[in-house]
């Protein structure tokens, strides 16, 4: 890799630059953690958006928190954008669910 600052090429796991003694970022040769973007966009198109809501969120934050250098930060909201994605999936079948029990007592009530 290179040097962000001066340029100079060091090694790949080298923490500080030899030349300028700029230390190398931790972003720099690791990959940014699942965002989950896609999974959290579904979710809050086929079942309730205010849930999808969170989940997109913290996976906007995902690679913004990654590429600022915050590791851990990007971590954590990949997490949260994972897990908030299935509390919307979840609840997204509860509302489905109920409303086919409902439309079938209907269908029964109404036979009759
Ligand atoms: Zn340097």
């Amino acid at each position: 890799m290179f040097c962000q600052k001066c340029g100079q090429e060091i090694s790949d796991n080298a923490v500080m630059c030899p030349n300028c003694q700029t230390s190398s970022s931790p972003a720099v040769g690791k990959t940014a953690p699942k965002s989950y973007l896609a999974q959290a966009i579904i979710v809050t198109i086929l079942c309730c958006w205010p849930l999808g809501i969170p989940a997109i969120v913290y996976a906007a934050q995902v690679n913004s928190k990654f590429a600022s250098g915050d590791i851990e930060g990007a971590a954590e909201s990949s997490k949260k954008a994972n897990m908030w994605s299935w509390i919307a999936f979840a609840a997204g079948l509860i509302v489905v669910g109920g409303y086919a029990a409902i439309m079938a007592l209907g269908a029964i009530a109404s036979q009759n």
